[in-house]
């Protein structure tokens, strides 16, 4: 079902005795793949909220359908989310509760949403976190490089010459960085990985909790090699770390 967001009874839904009483905007973390990893909490939560703001109603009704949640949705992306904002705080401040989801993993990670939670702390709207999948966590916990220091780089530029230089940012970067690509960019981005850095140590971790989830480890070259051979498809978290052997077996 999809609301809109003026004229809308006040009809708080009925919520267990540990749920807050005044309004509250949740930001709920969804699967990145496998419908079953929607978290009880997650799930309660979508169910008593009397509004989901989510980027795609159809998508997100799926989801909705898959664990019985009725709760009314609302459109909540890119390219609306500083003017749908407002009628969402309105409503939190007036008692309702309202969930903010992503079309997967965890909003506000490379998805809308921060917007919208950075408008509700400046108004004094309460906030929570309901914890769920976000795929940079996967692809570093698989990866085998270490994981005490990283830095998240979200997409990393389309046009060549700004990849090439967020890379060459890189060069000095102690920490393990991870990223997001498109499997349409992959062999771009390992080429230019394998020019800019060497061959670093790196993973890529493909359709994570899907069916054909797959982790690839070596050097760029290694990876552009492989992938050269077998077009990239699906879904990808890229994990590199410029560490050296010896340092890491001390991590
Ligand atoms: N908010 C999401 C999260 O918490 O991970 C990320 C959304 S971002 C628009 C989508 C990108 O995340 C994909 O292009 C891919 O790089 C990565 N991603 C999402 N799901 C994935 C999966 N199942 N396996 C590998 N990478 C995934």
């Amino acid at each position: 079902m999809v609301a809109t967001l003026t004229n809308r009874p006040i009809s708080r839904k009925a919520s267990p005795l540990s749920e807050p009483r005044v309004g509250v905007l949740s930001v709920v973390g969804t699967p990145i793949g496998n419908l079953q990893d929607l978290a009880p909490r997650a799930i309660e939560t979508l169910k008593t909220a009397d509004l989901i703001a989510c980027e795609d109603t159809r998508h997100t009704g799926m989801l909705l359908r898959r664990h019985g949640i009725q709760t009314p949705c609302v459109s909540l992306h890119e390219h609306n989310e500083r003017a749908r904002t407002p009628g969402l705080l309105e409503q939190v401040r007036s008692g309702r509760s309202v969930a903010l989801v992503s079309d997967g993993g965890t909003p506000l990670i490379s998805d809308p949403g921060w917007w919208l939670v950075h408008e509700a702390i400046a108004a004094q709207v309460p906030v929570r976190w309901i914890p769920g999948p976000a795929a940079l966590i996967g692809g570093l916990v698989l990866s085998g490089l270490p994981t005490d220091r990283f830095v998240f780089e979200g997409f990393l530029p389309a046009k060549a010459a700004a990849r090439r230089r967020r890379l060459e940012t890189w060069k000095e970067e102690g920490r393990t960085v991870v990223f997001y690509e498109s499997p349409h960019r992959l062999l771009k981005t390992l080429r230019d990985i394998r020019d800019v850095l060497g061959d670093v140590p790196m993973a890529c971790a493909r359709e994570l909790t899907k069916m054909f989830e797959e982790i690839r480890r070596g050097t760029a070259s290694e990876l552009f090699a492989h992938f050269e051979q077998h077009p990239p498809r699906g879904e990808f978290v890229i994990v590199l770390s410029r560490r050296q052997q010896e340092e890491r077996s001390l991590a």
